[in-house]
């Protein structure tokens, strides 16, 4: 693939962020047109996810500046040499999942693990006023008017579902739905963990009902969060805290669960989970801790009860398969997305969406960039 320098492109807002603590600044910057093989996309919406929040705060660390937002859709506005199954005007959900389709993994089915190199990764397409990189943070760089990314990470969408509702198909429900469906592949009759409700927590609540669980238990310390896992589709939700085992006990008979998912960063969340396991049970470690987290865990009692863990990344997605099949739940009534998006803000307000995120007193929030490719 070609890593020549891009001379042609356009100017776009963007939210750019340079330091943990900052506030992020609303600045026009140069985004280079699609090289071989990528194409453009006119973001109509973009959802602020934890991962965003963690660059932002700098629990991950990044260098700086970057401009991030990852849980994106919009409409086709350009297309790189190549393509010729997209075409300008389709409406498309981006994802962070750049992916080669014929290296090792990506042919076993796993494209969140390709291992293929893209000239994006090794030239990004943002430039600030001097011809300086900017950070396309999460390979998306969606806190912006347009993104510039490769095909595999564009999936094409229908015209019944609205973008800011799409967006959130992108990362968070990908990531909770796909933790069950595809990572654990819980069976019907299941006795489910969720520990943390938020954005993607409660999309595991979900697949978790789509799974067919026999009992789904959300675990979290916001009232609101586990009122709307009820909502969701949990049986029990319990809050943070000693009741947890109790109420494990009482919704599995005394057998524990045969699924635990870990859907928050919170490090002790993990050792929890494992407590909560039965005979045969899964440990699912869907959140992700601050850069250079150590758990401990009982090795005896994970070989002698025959236990797994298992990472799941993205929900082990295969987005092209995936982001269409959940829109069909989508629109057969049984996924819920509208009622998980807790505001919307204009790109000039992402600091207070941000801090609203920060809080925890939202499910998502949702930067609206063109509202009039929304519907
Ligand atoms: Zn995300
Ligand atoms: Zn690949």
């Amino acid at each position: 693939m070609s890593s020549r320098a891009r001379t042609s492109g356009t100017t776009v807002r963007a939210s750019v962020w340079t330091d943990p603590g900052a506030p992020l600044s609303i600045e026009e910057v140069w985004l280079a047109d699609p090289g071989s093989g990528e194409v453009g996309v006119r973001v109509a919406a973009t959802a602020i996810c934890g991962s965003d929040l963690a660059y932002v705060d700098g629990h991950w660390e990044c260098p700086g500046p970057a401009v991030f937002g990852h849980e994106a859709a919009g409409t086709v506005d350009r297309l790189g040499p190549g393509v010729t199954d997209l075409a300008l005007g389709d409406r498309v959900v981006v994802t962070l999942i750049r992916s080669c389709g014929s290296c090792r993994r990506c042919m076993a089915g796993t494209p969140v693990g390709c291992l293929g190199r893209f000239a994006l990764d090794h030239r990004g397409p943002l430039r600030d006023g001097r011809g300086s990189e900017i950070g396309q943070g999460l390979g998306v760089g969606a806190f912006a008017e347009a993104v510039t990314v490769h095909r595999s990470q564009a999936v094409q969408i229908g015209p019944e579902i609205d973008l800011d509702v799409a967006a959130l198909l992108s990362c968070g429900v990908l990531t909770g739905v796909g933790a069950v469906r595809n990572t654990a592949r819980v069976a019907p009759g299941s006795f489910v963990v969720v520990l943390g409700a938020g954005g993607v927590g409660l999309n595991v609540v979900q697949g978790a009902r789509l799974a067919g669980a026999a009992q789904v238990i959300a675990v979290d310390p916001d009232p609101e969060k586990l009122a709307a896992a009820l909502r969701l589709g949990a049986g029990t939700a319990v809050a943070v805290g000693d009741g947890v085992r109790h109420a494990v006990l009482a919704a599995t008979k005394g057998e524990m669960a045969d699924y635990v998912f870990v859907a928050t960063a919170a490090l002790s969340a993990i050792e929890t989970g494992f407590d909560l396991l039965g005979r045969m049970g899964t440990l699912v470690l869907v959140g992700m801790p601050p850069s250079g987290a150590r758990v401990s865990l009982d090795p005896v009692t994970v070989a002698s009860a025959g236990q797994r863990i298992l990472g799941s990344k993205m929900g082990s997605g295969l987005p092209a398969r995936d982001i269409p099949a959940l829109v069909d739940l989508y629109m057969e009534g049984c996924l819920e997305l509208d009622g998980l998006i807790t505001a919307r803000y204009a790109l000039e307000e992402i600091d207070a969406a941000l801090e609203s995120a920060r809080r925890g007193g939202a499910l998502r929030n949702v930067i609206i960039m063109e509202e009039s490719l929304i519907a």
